[in-house]
């Protein structure tokens, strides 16, 4: 390759959703014969991939823009912000190209006017796989965009329309190729994963010379024949998820389901657009877990949402103690512009009362996962090395996702690789890792 080789700098921003549009932009990118650079500075353009999901997430991307133009002057714009583009050229008039989520053609065409594509191709610099932006064995597997959902504090299905599944058939290809290029888990992410396949009526897709159904719980199947850990995100408590627990008794897919819940209040359920009957959920989790007791349960919750009153926020923290999950996170309430939330004519929560709110929730669960982890120790369980240094280790159980639950600091004897999966003898805890030993 030669220094004449045009350069182009790349910032990712948002979600694991983001992420994997920019891996397949930075795909496109190499197979053209495009370098990647580090810096702005010399690049002959730069690529912004924006997430416009929070006020605070759109002033990240601005700002990102603002350094972009400084340094370079020559900004492509992509990603969810991109798709209203009006406060982007009220800022930076000068971007070169603002496109939406999943342009990827409109991204490349922005690329090729900004500097055009070296004469030869170096398609074989790309691995089959595609450049991945996650580590070698872990990687993001997107297989729908959009929802169907209305949720009132939510601007996604606005900024990426209602759901569009992709073919069964397709998805299981890419992961096919991932696990043959030595990807160990696959972490299946959209918008709403248990509605998978619905928007085309569950149609069926070819793979591997026979018909399979783009729906969830075959998707589900099929990514389990494969070898790899499969982990389930972005999944609600419909009656059709009873099935795929079947599939993670029988050690198919990971015992491990992420299901946003927002809140436990039927109120605050109401006001936020979501199904609202929280104890019909808890008794589908205490079903789940006879069929699958190893069933780990990972949510995210919303505190100090319009309308909220401490009895609201009670009853939620009593579905905690009832629902004893494994793996939390909460986000005070900030309001989105342009969501229905903020039309409700509902009382806002004061800042300090959501501060508060958040600490209490959070020490609450902390109190329920330091006890579950203790029930951990001195078992023996499975865990995929993620970093080491020497003899030390740290990973993750199937019970934990990369980068949003706990770890797993691992010892061992001789030293261990990234994306190995040993078997470690859990010999502490605290309220969200656990320590063993490599046996
Ligand atoms: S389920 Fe609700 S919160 Fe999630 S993307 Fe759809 S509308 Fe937004």
């Amino acid at each position: 390759m030669t220094s004449a080789q045009p350069k182009i700098s790349f910032v990712s921003l948002g979600c694991p959703k983001a992420l994997v549009d920019s891996e397949r932009i930075i795909t496109q990118l190499r197979a053209e014969g495009y370098e990647i650079s580090r810096h702005h500075e010399g690049a002959d353009a730069v690529i912004v991939n924006t997430c416009g999901f929070l006020d605070s997430a759109k002033a990240e991307s601005l700002a990102a823009i603002g350094a972009a133009m400084r340094e370079n002057g020559k900004v492509i714009v992509t990603g969810c912000m991109g798709a209203e583009p009006g406060p982007i050229l009220a800022t930076y008039p000068q971007v070169s190209a603002i496109t939406g989520p999943q342009a990827y053609e409109s991204v490349m065409t922005a690329v090729h006017e900004a500097s055009p594509p070296p004469h030869h191709p170096f398609l074989d610099l790309v691995p089959e796989q595609g450049i991945k932006l996650t580590p070698r064995h872990y990687a993001y597997l997107k297989i729908s965009e959009g929802c169907n959902n209305r949720c009132s504090f939510c601007i996604i299905p606005k900024l990426r329309g209602d759901l569009m599944s992709r073919p069964a058939g397709e998805v299981l290809r890419e992961a096919e190729k991932l696990v043959k290029a030595g990807v160990k888990e696959l972490l299946v992410i959209s918008q709403d994963t248990s509605a998978y396949g619905l928007d085309g009526g569950y149609p069926m897709s070819a793979w591997q010379g026979r018909e399979v159904r783009t729906r969830f719980l075959d998707l589900a199947r099929e990514l389990g024949s494969l070898g790899a850990w499969i982990r389930l995100h972005y999944v609600y408590p419909y009656p059709h998820v009873d099935d795929v627990i079947e599939l993670m008794a029988e050690g198919k897919v990971l015992p491990y389901l992420d299901i946003p819940f927002q809140h436990a209040s039927p109120a605050v359920l109401k006001a936020m657009k979501r199904p609202g009957d929280q104890k019909k959920t808890l008794e589908r989790i205490k079903a789940w877990r006879g069929q699958c007791p190893d069933l780990a349960i990972r949510s995210t919750f919303i505190v100090g949402f319009p309308g909220e009153t401490e009895d609201d926020f009670r009853i939620l923290l009593d579905w905690l103690s009832e629902a004893r999950l494994d793996r939390v996170g909460a986000f005070p309430y900030e309001p989105v512009t342009g969501a229905k939330a903020n039309d409700l004519g509902l009382a806002v929560v004061p800042d300090e009362v959501k501060a508060e709110r958040y600490a209490r929730f959070m020490a609450h669960q902390q109190a329920i996962s330091a006890k579950k982890l203790k029930g951990k120790v001195g078992r023996h369980m499975p865990v995929i090395i993620d970093s080491t240094q020497g003899l030390k280790a740290k990973g993750r159980s199937k019970a934990d996702a990369p980068e949003i639950d706990g770890a797993v600091h691992v010892s061992s004897r001789r030293p261990l690789r990234t994306g190995d999966i040993v078997s470690v003898k859990i010999e502490g805890s605290d309220a969200y890792d656990l320590s063993g030993i490599a046996v």
